[in-house]
C-alpha cells in the first residue's frame, strides 16, 4: 500500500534539485546525486525552527451571530481582508444551526438550502473564501444537542455540546456520531464544500466515535482527547480504520494550546504567548468579534451598498481591531501563518493498492488535473496501467481502478520511469529495452502513445530515473541490472546526449 505520504515526498524532491543542480555541472556526479535525491526520507519539519501560527476562524454557520445578510457581509470583509493581507487561515463550519429561543419557534437553517436567499449567499461567501485558499473544515452537524430548550444552552448551535453530552446517552453511541457526521457531510457536498479536516464541538466525543470520525478524515484540528486532551504539539494515530469505507492510515491531530481570544481580553493572549514555550502556537479567532470595527460601505448619497447581494462593509482603517493588531503584531515578531496542511506536512489519507505480481509503481500527474496518478507496466501483459488518484474527496472514497493507456511489450532487463509535464503532455512514460532503445511515450490525459526514440547502448536494466532541469531539459539516469553502473543521458531539445557512466564501488541497494 502506499499513502499520500510517498506522493508529497516526490514533490519535494524538485525544489530541492533545482537548488543543488546550481552547484553541479553535468557529470556522473549529478547522476548520483539524482539517485540519492529519490531517497531522501522527507525534508524540513520542525527542527528547522521555523516561526509560525496556526489560526482557525470558529463556529463558522447559518445562525448565530451570522444569522442575517448583514452579518455575513460583515464576516465576508473579515475574511477578504485576511485574503488581501495573504494570511492563511482554517474555517470550522458547521452544517446546520438550529437554536430553540426562549419566545418559542425553532430556527433551523442548513448550508444546503440554496433556494433561501441568505443561504445561496452564505455558500458564495464561503465558496470565495476557498477559493483564496482558506481551508475548510467540519465542525460538527449542528454543534448542539437535542430538540428542546434547556436551561443551559445547550440546545443552541456553536454552544451547545453535540457528541459526549453529560446525561444524554444517545450522544454517547456510534451510530448517532456515524449518522450526524454522514448528514453534515451530505450537507457540506450539497452546499459544494469539501471539508479538509474535522473538529468535534468542545472537543467532545468518546473514544469509539473517533473512530467513526478518523474513518473519513485523517487531519483532526483539535488534541486527541483520548490520549492527552492538552498535547502541546500534534499526535498522530497510526492505526488503519477498516470501519467506514475504504482502508485508510493512521491520523493526525492538531491542537490549540494557545485557545483563543475571549470577549474580554485581546490579541495579547496570543502575541504574547509566542516563542515562550514549546507548545505549537495554534489558536481560534470568532470572527463576529471584529464586526464592531466595521463600517458599511454607502455610495455618493450615503446609501449602504451591496455586492454580490450582500451588504457590503470595510475596516475604515488597516490597524485598529483585534484581527488586525494580531496580524501585524505576530508578523513583526516575524511570524507566518501556516496552514495545517504545511503543519502536517503529510497528512494520513489516502491508501492506495499497489500492482499484483510486483511491478514497480511510478508515481506522477498523468492527467494533467493536478493530482499525483500511479502508474505500473505489467511484465506479464505488457500493459502500462493507471491508477487516477482523487484525493481532495473523503479519504474513505473509493479510488477509481486501474485503466490501461498503452501496451508496451516487456522482455527481461526493460525498465520505465515517468516525468512530469512538458510539450507532450502532462506526463511522460520512459521505457529502456536491453536491445538499446529509450522511448518516450505523451499522455495525452487518457492514453499514452509514442512521442520519440532513441539509440542507447544495450544492456540489462535495473531501474530508471527521470530530473526534468529548468528550461524544459530532461535528465535520465539507468541503474544496470547487475546494480554497479549509473548511465545518464540528457535529452535537450529532442536530442540525446550520453553522459559518462558512473560506476559504484558497491551493488547499489536504495
Ligand atoms: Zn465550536
Amino acid at each position: 500500500m502506499l499513502s499520500i505520504r510517498k506522493i508529497k515526498l516526490m514533490r519535494v524532491m524538485t525544489p530541492i534539485l533545482k537548488y543543488k543542480l546550481t552547484r553541479y555541472a553535468f557529470s556522473a556526479k549529478l547522476l548520483v546525486l539524482l539517485l540519492f535525491a529519490y531517497h531522501i526520507p522527507g525534508m524540513g519539519g520542525e527542527g528547522g525552527g521555523p516561526k509560525f501560527v496556526l489560526m482557525r476562524l470558529e463556529d463558522i454557520g447559518p445562525g448565530g451571530q451570522y444569522a442575517s445578510l448583514d452579518q455575513l457581509g460583515k464576516l465576508r470583509a473579515v475574511l477578504e481582508y485576511l485574503r488581501d493581507e495573504h494570511v492563511t487561515y482554517h474555517l470550522a463550519v458547521v452544517p446546520r444551526w438550529i437554536d430553540l429561543p426562549v419566545n418559542g419557534g425553532r430556527y433551523d437553517v442548513q448550508l444546503d438550502q440554496s433556494e433561501d436567499p441568505y443561504v445561496a449567499a452564505y455558500q458564495k461567501v464561503l465558496h470565495q473564501a476557498v477559493r483564496a485558499r482558506a481551508i475548510l473544515g467540519m465542525h460538527g452537524y449542528t454543534h448542539q444537542v437535542g430538540n428542546d430548550r434547556r436551561d443551559d444552552d445547550q440546545h443552541e448551535s456553536g454552544i451547545g455540546n453535540e457528541f459526549n453530552v453529560p446525561g444524554v446517552e444517545e450522544t454517547m453511541s456510534v451510530s448517532y456520531a456515524e449518522k450526524r457526521l454522514k448528514e453534515g457531510l451530505s450537507i457540506l457536498n450539497n452546499a459544494g464544500l469539501k471539508p479538509q479536516f474535522w473538529e468535534a464541538p468542545h472537543y467532545r466525543s468518546t473514544h469509539l466515535q473517533d473512530e467513526v470520525f478518523r474513518s473519513y478524515f485523517g487531519l483532526n484540528y483539535q488534541a486527541d482527547v483520548q490520549t492527552k486532551s492538552k498535547s502541546p504539539v500534534a499526535q498522530y494515530v497510526n492505526r488503519r480504520i477498516n470501519g467506514y469505507g475504504a482502508s485508510t492510515l493512521g491520523s493526525a491531530y492538531v491542537p490549540t494550546p494557545f485557545d483563543y481570544i475571549p470577549n474580554n481580553k485581546d490579541e495579547k493572549v496570543i502575541v504574547d504567548r509566542v516563542g515562550k514555550s514549546n507548545n505549537i502556537a495554534s489558536f481560534y479567532y470568532h470572527p463576529f468579534m471584529e464586526f464592531k470595527y466595521l463600517v458599511p460601505v454607502t455610495d455618493r448619497s450615503g446609501e449602504p451598498m451591496l455586492r454580490d447581494g450582500i451588504p457590503e462593509y470595510r475596516y475604515p482603517d488597516s490597524s485598529r481591531s483585534q484581527l488586525q493588531k494580531l496580524v501585524f503584531s505576530l508578523r513583526a515578531k516575524g511570524y507566518s501563518f501556516y496552514s495545517i496542511q504545511d503543519y502536517v506536512p503529510f497528512t494520513p489519507a489516502h491508501s492506495v493498492p499497489l500492482p499484483s505480481g510486483g511491478s514497480k509503481l511510478l508515481v506522477e500527474d498523468a492527467n494533467g488535473d493536478g493530482q499525483k496518478d500511479f502508474m505500473f507496466w505489467d511484465p506479464e501483459t505488457g500493459d502500462i496501467s493507471v491508477r487516477e488518484g482523487h484525493f481532495q474527496g473523503l479519504r474513505n472514497e473509493p479510488q477509481a481502478p486501474f485503466t490501461v493507456w498503452a501496451h508496451v511489450d516487456y522482455i527481461n532487463g526493460a525498465t520505465a520511469a515517468v516525468s512530469g509535464k512538458s510539450a507532450d503532455g502532462p506526463c511522460s512514460f520512459w521505457t529502456i529495452h536491453p536491445s538499446g532503445q529509450l522511448d518516450r511515450y505523451g499522455s495525452d490525459g487518457h492514453h499514452f502513445s509514442l512521442v520519440r526514440s532513441w539509440k542507447i547502448d544495450g544492456g540489462m536494466w535495473n531501474s530508471l530515473y527521470t530530473l526534468r532541469l529548468p528550461g524544459g531539459d530532461i535528465l535520465l539516469a539507468g541503474l544496470t541490472q547487475d546494480r554497479m553502473q549509473l548511465h545518464g543521458w540528457l535529452i535537450h531539445e529532442g536530442n540525446l546526449k550520453v553522459l559518462n557512466p558512473y560506476q559504484f564501488n558497491f551493488e547499489y541497494y536504495m
